[in-house]
């Protein structure tokens, strides 16, 4: 890695250093440590350093870091977009691409590469014509997981940490009826 940057920046690439903190970067666990002296070894390449990005309490990072994350009652109030990191369905800026071709926003899939152009996918977007997504705009959390129950799926939200956690459990859950 340190090479690729050097290079990188050598031929004068925008690159910057992305690290990602268990629970700030100012508390002082094994891990935050370990960043620390990663950092450390690219300083002579007198490189950017993002800010923020502190991982969040959910998939892998629940699997290892959980100590770091005591549970907390879930805020059911909390609407799209408005948990850290992420945007609100009618005002996205960012999509992901599966390896299979999926065109995710979020935690939803609109679309796949290999059927249709991604220009074409993103143009004719609108997250009020899909019923999930509606429904989690206008009812929230709660709403979507009355829309899942009435398909049948039975889901402990009050296991989750954040309503994005519970909001990605519900839509995989849905994808899979
Ligand atoms: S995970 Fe769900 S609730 Fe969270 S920002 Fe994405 S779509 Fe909205």
């Amino acid at each position: 890695m340190y090479e690729f940057a050097r290079v990188a920046k050598e031929y004068g690439l925008p690159i910057r250093l992305h690290p990602a903190w268990v629970v700030d970067q100012y508390d002082e666990n094994e891990y935050n440590l370990r960043t620390k002296q990663v950092l450390h070894a690219f300083h002579e390449l007198e490189l950017a350093h993002s800010k923020g990005n502190n991982i969040l309490p959910s998939g892998r990072a629940l699997d290892h870091l959980s100590k770091y994350f005591p549970k907390k009652e879930l805020d059911l109030t909390i609407k799209c977009g408005q948990e850290p990191y992420s945007s609100k369905l009618d005002d996205v800026n960012t999509i992901s691409i599966a390896p299979g071709g999926d065109i995710c926003v979020c935690s939803f899939v609109i679309g796949n590469a290999y059927q249709e152009e991604i220009d074409s996918i993103l143009d004719r977007y609108n997250p009020y014509e899909i019923p999930e997504m509606k429904t989690l705009l206008e009812d929230g959390i709660m709403g979507l997981h009355r829309y899942a129950s009435g398909k049948g799926l039975d889901i402990d939200i009050s296991e989750f940490h954040s309503v994005c956690g519970a909001c990605r459990a519900i839509v995989d859950k849905l994808a899979r009826i």
